[in-house]
């Protein structure tokens, strides 16, 4: 990691959207988050594992996000790796594997290059695999443009050498039990690159084209200023309503396809304007900052533990709250498979409360009138 392209396969969303965000977004630092040195350090001990496993020279790497659940969640990525690896080899006596490839995809995308998780070349078949172990948007394989990308960058390598015809891409993301897998052609493949990347990669490097704001501005560091987005997010107060005084069902489902990104352009904008007033650039008009309200908490919890019992009037039993450990951490305790076998009559997924989301979402339509019959049995079993 640490070198980036401008085009990156991991921003192509972004700027095949919105082909002049890459060049404004140069013009901003690169604020590195937590959770993006979390997934580095994910990414790290991943390589490790998977070297481990094909007995490669390796080192594990430490950092101060090594924890019980990183190892979980590692193993839970390096489980599929490892099934993907051996039905590699089940197919092909020669596959090729590469751990963290440098994948150059410039021959349709000026100075672009990114770098795989793991690529696997057997028997025809590319597959590309991109752990992801953020666990705040739930990213689909299906047309995925980074993929892609990756798979352009690993075919220039191999596709003299194998007659590969066909690309799997699989996006794994552990912390939300994400394996969302699709696969296309490499002719295909071939042709959304020229028809569609090419020209929009000559436009994205010279910072040309139209501004397009939507849900891939989400992680560009212009989000906040931005004016494209900020006057698409206020054409909805321009919207032209007319009488009576009600809003109706028409002008409400106008309302709807942009509500979410609004409610993410606020909070991007106060996020801001609060962060420039803290460091003392910036003084709003009519805000100012407060000390919010806190609650008292323990300096040193042994101590208070000490100090109490010393009373002689309580006993430990008392004092101390006990609570059995949740899903996630006693399946990281006994392993998903011991898990499965102890405790599997005893866990249920309660059915989630009802969402309103867009029609493209993948999951299924609720349906209330199963809603309904499930409640009904469930009072008539008891
Ligand atoms: S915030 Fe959105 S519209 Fe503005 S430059 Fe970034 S991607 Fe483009």
């Amino acid at each position: 990691m640490g070198e980036h392209a401008l085009l990156s396969a991991s921003s192509s969303h972004r700027w095949l959207n919105c082909t002049p965000s890459a060049r404004l977004e140069e013009t901003f630092a690169d604020k590195t988050s937590a959770a993006a040195a979390e997934g580095t350090a994910a990414h790290n001990l991943s390589e490790h594992k998977l070297r481990q496993f094909l007995k490669l020279k390796t080192k594990k790497p430490t950092s101060k996000y090594d924890s019980q659940e990183l190892n979980h969640y590692t193993d839970v990525y390096i489980e599929f790796a490892c099934e993907l690896i051996a039905e590699a080899y089940a197919r092909s006596s020669d596959p090729i594997t590469l751990i963290e490839q440098r994948l150059d995809y410039s021959h349709y995308v000026p100075e672009g290059f990114g770098t795989g998780d793991l690529v696997i070349v057997a028997d025809g078949l590319l597959d590309v695999v991109d752990l992801k172990y953020g666990k705040g948007v739930r990213v689909s394989a299906e047309e995925n443009p980074q993929l892609k990308l990756y798979a352009l960058g690993a075919l220039a390598l191999y596709d003299d050498l194998y007659d590969i015809k066909g690309v799997r891409m699989t996006i794994c993301q552990p912390r939300l039990d994400n394996f969302s897998t699709f696969e296309l052609t490499v002719d295909r493949l071939i042709e959304w690159a020229e028809t569609e990347l090419k020209p929009r990669a000559a436009l994205a490097i010279k910072g040309t084209g139209d501004f397009n704001s939507g849900e891939h501005c989400r992680f560009c560091r212009a989000r906040a200023t931005c004016r494209a987005r900020a006057e698409r997010n206020l054409e909805l107060a321009k919207l032209d309503f007319k009488l009576p005084a009600l809003l109706t069902d028409d002008e409400i489902a106008e309302v709807l396809p942009q509500a979410n990104e609004l409610k993410a352009w606020a909070k991007d904008i106060w996020e801001y304007a609060e962060a420039e007033a803290l460091a003392g650039r910036k003084k709003w008009l009519g805000y100012k900052l407060i000390e919010s309200s806190s609650k008292r908490k323990y300096t040193d919890e042994a101590k208070v533990a000490e100090q109490v019992l010393a009373t002689g009037n309580y006993n430990e039993d008392e004092i101390y709250a006990k609570s059995i450990l949740g899903i996630t951490g006693m399946t990281q305790l006994l392993g998903k498979k011991r898990f499965a076998e102890i405790l599997g009559d005893l866990v249920v997924k309660p059915p989630g409360k009802p969402t309103l989301v867009i029609e493209s979402d993948k999951r299924q339509e609720w349906n209330s009138i199963d809603a309904a019959k499930a409640d009904f049995e469930d009072v008539t079993d008891l």
